[in-house]
């Protein structure tokens, strides 16, 4: 896997060698876009930040907590030196005055890796600054102005945007705010050894072989469960909490567009395999009670409308839902989904919406 590359300071020597404008065109032509989920371009998010001028901030966000997703775990258990590294490349070009690694504070064997790797790269750069953060384990936290109110010592709660992070972050300065694996990439592409097309995937459900896999994008879904060993005949998959539960086709191509036109968002790429003998209204409830526990408070579709929404999954499993209660289950769904403040809220639905379309069956109505 190409995320198993040791950098052994190469990255960073390569870096400091050319300027920080040959740097960031670098990164642009290597078409590195965020891989937490947003797919933003990183050339253009560093030359953002890069154009302000004054005091700025470079944040990693290895907060990772969303059901069925842990590749970035696996960087941080097996090569911390590639996310440290990248950082500090980052700092370099952007001219930011200190690094910050935000992390769970759950996660403590990662954060002892984490740290051995931030010494070890501090002592031969002393010129940076990088301070690992720990977070008290909140999904929230992983929107970007959540995290930097986190680090600023207030709740994660997000903010309004604009202003974007790039042009006022932390502490009012401009940041820029790169996922794990995302600022993992940027040694490779120091070193000429990114490959553009692959992506860690974490596979697990009803698999006999669960863990992180590195697949090119326009892989055949079939060909990604070969490798996982579905237990038993798949019926759907969930990508993650957030992206959406798919009705299994083996043909689909793993791509942003191909599953967008099936309204399920490949997000960070955690694939929950679900067989013939689960319960997708089961899921569901599992999945809106992890948005009500996750969900800061600050709005009320996402607040009010998912305890909503949970009662009438609940009455589902239990009796079954009158017409009335169906309408108002999808017109709720599609509220949360267009009125939340927030990605945590907009997205919390987009597996029911599928569910309602999709699965009709596995909602359970009177007659
Ligand atoms: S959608 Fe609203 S309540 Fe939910 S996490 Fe975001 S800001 Fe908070």
């Amino acid at each position: 896997m190409q995320i198993e590359k040791k950098p052994n300071f190469k990255g960073i020597e390569n870096a400091l060698k050319i300027s920080p404008e040959a740097v960031i065109d670098k990164i642009k032509l290597s078409k590195l876009t965020g891989r937490g989920g947003a797919c933003f371009p990183t050339g253009k998010k560093w030359e953002i930040a890069s154009a302000n001028q004054g005091e700025k901030f470079f944040i990693i966000n290895a907060d990772e907590s969303e059901p069925g997703n842990f590749k970035d775990q696996y960087i941080l258990k097996n090569n911390p030196d590639l996310i440290i590294e990248g950082l500090l490349i980052g700092c370099h070009t952007v001219n930011a005055k200190k690094g910050f690694i935000y992390i769970r504070d759950e996660y403590k064997d990662l954060i002892k890796n984490l740290q051995d790797s931030v010494n070890k790269y501090i002592k031969k750069y002393p010129q940076f600054d990088i301070e690992i953060i720990l977070g008290a384990g909140a999904y929230v936290c992983g929107e970007e102005t959540a995290i930097i109110e986190s680090i600023e010592g207030f709740p994660g709660i997000p903010r309004m945007k604009p202003p974007y992070p790039g042009e006022k972050g932390f502490q009012g300065k401009p940041t820029v705010i790169n996922n794990a694996e995302t600022i993992a990439m940027i040694p490779l592409i120091m070193n000429n050894e990114f490959n553009p097309e692959l992506r860690l995937f974490s596979l697990s459900g009803n698999v006999k072989k669960p863990g992180v896999y590195e697949f090119p994008l326009g892989i055949k879904l079939k060909e990604i469960m070969e490798k996982a060993e579905p237990e038993g005949k798949i019926k759907s998959i969930f990508m993650g909490a957030s992206g959406g539960c798919l009705k299994y086709d083996p043909e689909i191509k793993v791509t942003q567009e191909a599953f967008r036109e099936k309204n399920v968002c490949l997000g960070s790429r955690g694939i929950i395999v679900i067989n013939e003998n689960q319960s997708l209204i089961r899921m569901l409830k599992y999945i809106t009670e992890f948005f009500i526990h996750e969900s800061c408070g600050k709005c009320t579709p996402c607040r009010e409308g998912n305890a909503r929404i949970l009662e009438l999954i609940e009455k589902s499993i239990e009796k079954g839902l009158t017409k009335e209660e169906h309408e108002r289950l999808n017109d709720l769904a599609n509220y949360i989904k267009e009125c939340s403040f927030c990605g945590l809220g907009m997205s919390s639905t987009t597996a029911l919406l599928n569910i309602l379309k999709e699965f009709k069956e596995e909602i359970k109505c009177l007659k």
